[in-house]
């Protein structure tokens, strides 16, 4: 085994209201640490539609860049 770099690209996340389609939807800092799967609750900044997430909006994902 050894260990080997691979180039990658990274990519911003962020979410986008499902209710109004305008706002985002951000942490509030209301944790509810008893819902393991999704303790992260979101607000959205413009209507204020609530939605927990299992990680924190936004966010950074790496893809692989080919070749
Ligand atoms: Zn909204």
């Amino acid at each position: 085994m050894m260990e080997q770099t691979f180039e990658v690209q990274p990519c911003g996340v962020k979410y986008i209201c499902d209710t109004c389609g305008e706002g985002e939807l951000l942490p509030n800092g209301k944790n509810d640490w008893s819902a393991e799967q999704k303790p992260f609750e979101h607000e959205c900044t413009e209507c204020g539609q609530k939605k927990m997430f299992s990680e924190k909006y936004p966010l950074v994902r790496y893809k692989n860049v080919d070749e």
